[in-house]
């Protein structure tokens, strides 16, 4: 079976020992994982070594990174390059998150060099893509999503591309409250997975995890990963709250 991930987002959230607590509540609760589950924390810089030895004894809990940068080293004061995350041991590293292509201007053609960055440092790279509320309203939203793979993803290879995970994130959804509905979220994870397919075949479609973003909770998470094609979610807000995070955790299949 295709993993399926619960990827709590927390952004630039929590201090140190906030941060600690919310893991301490959430492994607590000791939610077995089967083969196929996966949770991963995406924490802030500064957390990353604390969450990997949180997780380190926990089967299928893991860690990842918020953003990498797109050059291999150099003169960039502040940030973190995929060498660091590799040499810190940290295997997931999510990329092109809404929130910095907006607020960093980060193009696609630069999410490819991260990607690449990531698969040279052997981390798994959480690739985010999703359109703005006027693409949705036009109804153009296809177009839009399958450019966001092609120029960052398709110049790799089947080896690679097959070992990625994707988050699909309606950007009117995130933050918002307003949720994508299952037919919604449905319709265009089966999309992507057309778009992959097309490029690389049934079989390594078949195997990328297509998780879902945007006010994902509790109560809606069982629903939406219901849907054959969501693969699970990547989760900002309801990611801060244990008792929340736990129960989207429990909802993957
Ligand atoms: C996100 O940060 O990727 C996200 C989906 O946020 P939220 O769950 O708060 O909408």
């Amino acid at each position: 079976m295709r993993k399926q991930i619960a990827a709590a987002n927390w952004k630039m959230n929590c201090t140190f020992q906030q941060g600690e607590k919310l893991l301490d509540e959430i492994l607590g609760a000791e939610i077995p994982l089967a083969d196929h589950q996966l949770t991963i924390f995406a924490v802030p810089f500064p957390y990353l070594l604390m969450t990997r030895s949180e997780v380190e004894e926990e089967w299928n809990y893991n860690v990842a990174a918020q953003n990498c940068h797109h050059k291999k080293s150099g003169a960039y004061t502040g940030e973190v390059s995929a060498e660091m995350l590799h040499s810190m041991n940290i295997r997931y590293c999510v990329v092109g998150h809404s929130e910095r292509r907006e607020y960093n201007q980060e193009t696609n053609a630069m999410l490819a060099d991260k990607v690449n960055l990531c698969f040279e440092n052997f981390i798994t790279p959480i690739f985010c893509c999703g359109e703005p509320l006027n693409i949705r309203e036009a109804g153009t939203q296809n177009d839009f999503v399958s450019a966001q793979l092609k120029e960052s993803l398709f110049h790799l290879g089947a080896d690679k591309i097959k070992t990625i995970i994707i988050a699909y994130e309606p950007i009117w959804a995130i933050g918002t409250g307003k949720t994508a509905t299952t037919e919604q979220a449905q319709e265009i994870h089966q999309y992507l997975r057309s778009v992959l397919a097309a490029q690389y075949g049934d079989v390594v479609a078949n195997e990328i995890p297509i998780l879902y973003g945007g006010s994902v909770k509790a109560n809606n998470a069982k629903e939406l990963f219901s849907c054959p094609d969501v693969d699970g979610g990547l989760v900002g807000g309801a990611s801060l709250v244990a008792a929340e995070f736990i129960e989207i955790i429990k909802a993957l299949k």
